[in-house]
């Protein structure tokens, strides 16, 4: 499927393929929640890398997250870099050099109608505050952290490829 998306003001446009568009991946860790999610979370969804194409690449801006792990100090910087436009601020994708074929636009940035996702996964629950509700259906899955299940895994196990 071919996703197109843009920044609010119109300064970033992008295009990318995707076999794994469908929007349920919820993240709720605070990156995810600052950067874009003001509700609690944010969506993520996964493309192929090599298909991307920008259009006003001069406007991004890559953020690199500092994080520290329990035991671990100083804290570090996330090698994903997350791009967003700097003339509005809004969160476009995330790209991570540990997986180089792999691109993950935010939901919120993708202009094409995104197929309903029939369930969802909650990931990050720990790191969520206690005024964000959680609007788990029953067959939802939730999570502490990371699921097991990759983007990849879920559209497999549902038969959603596209
Ligand atoms: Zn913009």
């Amino acid at each position: 499927m071919l996703l197109e998306g843009s920044c609010h003001c119109g300064a970033v446009r992008f295009r990318l393929r995707s076999a794994h568009p469908y929007p349920f991946n919820l993240c709720y860790c605070s990156i995810c929640r600052k950067t874009q999610g003001g509700g609690g979370y944010a969506i993520n969804l996964s493309g192929d890398a090599a298909s991307l194409k920008v259009e006003g690449e001069r406007h991004l801006r890559i953020y690199h997250a500092r994080i520290s792990e329990p035991g671990e100090a100083p804290p570090q910087f996330s090698p994903a870099g997350r791009r967003f436009c700097g003339e509005c601020g809004s969160a476009l994708w995330l790209w991570d050099p540990r997986w180089p074929e792999l691109v993950h636009p935010f939901a919120s940035a993708i202009d094409t109608e995104l197929p309903a996702a029939p369930e969802r996964t909650h990931r990050m629950l720990g790191s969520k505050p206690s005024w964000v509700p959680v609007h788990a259906d029953p067959q939802d899955q939730t999570c502490e952290e990371y699921p097991k299940e990759s983007i990849a895994d879920w559209h497999q196990r549902l038969a959603l490829e596209r």
